[in-house]
């Protein structure tokens, strides 16, 4: 049954499923990085579905830092590209091929891709902590393509069911709010605590959301940029502070989120948790900086960074289905595969915050 044009799926497949078509093609369009700044369209095989996995048509990628990073530098921290490497791991679409054990009453099922491809089997996997698998593989990380295809195919277990009502973006963009769950997590807030926020970029500014939700009462965002500020107020921020004119060290926070990657806003952040409170480090910048020291052991504060994330999607998908959390009005600009190194690029316009490739457009 490894087919995914057995007799069985197709008759198991339901009449008319919006998005399924009755015979899937043998080649699909991929837009694939080949050098520095370098994307172009191919024609590839659509791959297949394997034992336990799903084919996906996709409808919508979001473009994250790290492809960008890819994009430019033909690298993101360690990993390196050596070879052609299609980008893109923030996506959201409907389900079209099933593979063998997998229950075909999933085609047509509308999901939203956690992109970790974990072993299962070592000991970070049997003690929940899959984002820290030393056999991980990932989506547009290399040597493993991503999602700037028109299928891609998933593990059934990672491939989750989304609301009708949640757009193809909305669904990718679960992704990016499993990284503001993970960081609030990690954060330990409860209800009516006071957050910390540095950087309002679409990270920041999906965290703040979520602490929200989480219950914070205050939700204090800091960012260089006015409009950056303005638009935080829009997306969950109770305050937006210019840390150039507001001393955010006083401010005595329950938890401190960064999101800028920036030094100084780290420093300063730390020095603003109460004690007994936690700093979680999300956004990339130095890879090592000094630290207050005796501010965290004097206050004994709980310092830790977040990598990925793990069993986030449930929440993220009912964060954004039940209104709490808004993420499809990050989205600043759409494009199709042809025009995916223009969304590689959006990120040099200050108004662009957040660019979904739409394969299928
Ligand atoms: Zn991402
Ligand atoms: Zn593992």
């Amino acid at each position: 049954m490894m087919a995914r044009m057995s007799a069985a799926t197709e008759q198991k497949r339901p009449q008319a499923a919006p998005g399924v078509p009755d015979r899937l093609p043998t080649t699909m369009r991929a837009s694939v990085l080949l050098a520095e700044n370098t994307v172009e369209v191919q024609e590839r095989p659509v791959p297949e579905a394997g034992p336990g996995e799903v084919l996906v048509r996709v409808g919508s990628v979001g473009v994250c830092g790290s492809d960008v990073h890819y994009f430019r530098h033909l690298r993101a921290g360690e990993f390196v590209v050596e070879s052609p490497l299609v980008l893109g791991h923030e996506m959201g679409g409907t389900v079209v091929a099933v593979g063998a054990g997998v229950d075909a009453s999933r085609i047509g099922e509308r999901v939203a891709v956690d992109p970790q491809r974990p072993c299962h089997h070592c000991s970070q996997c049997l003690a929940g902590r899959y984002n820290l698998c030393p056999h991980m593989r990932f989506y547009a990380t290399p040597p493993v393509d991503g999602a700037f295809a028109e299928y891609v195919t998933a593990p059934a277990e990672f491939a989750f069911p989304v609301a009708d009502g949640l757009s193809d973006d909305a669904a990718a963009l679960l992704e990016p709010l499993s990284v503001g769950i993970a960081a609030m997590r990690k954060a330990r807030v409860v209800p009516g605590q006071r957050v910390l926020i540095a950087g309002a970029g679409p990270i920041g500014i999906i965290t703040a959301q979520v602490a929200r939700a989480f219950g914070a009462r205050e939700v204090i965002v800091t960012d260089l940029v006015g409009p950056r500020r303005e638009r935080a107020l829009g997306f969950g921020a109770t305050h937006a502070v210019d840390p150039r004119e507001t001393d955010v060290t006083q401010l005595q926070v329950d938890a401190f989120i960064d999101a800028s990657g920036a030094a100084p806003a780290i420093t300063s952040g730390i020095r603003s948790v109460r004690g007994g409170g936690t700093a979680v480090l999300v956004g990339l910048g130095n890879p090592e900086l000094s630290l207050p020291v005796s501010y965290i052991q004097d206050n004994e504060i709980l310092l830790t960074g977040i990598f990925r994330y793990t069993d986030t999607w449930p929440l993220a998908a009912h964060l954004v289905a039940s209104g709490q959390v808004d993420v499809d009005s990050l989205v600043t600009g759409r494009y199709d595969l042809g025009h995916a190194g223009d969304a590689l690029d959006s990120d040099t316009d200050p108004n662009s915050l957040k660019s979904v490739v739409e394969p299928w457009h």
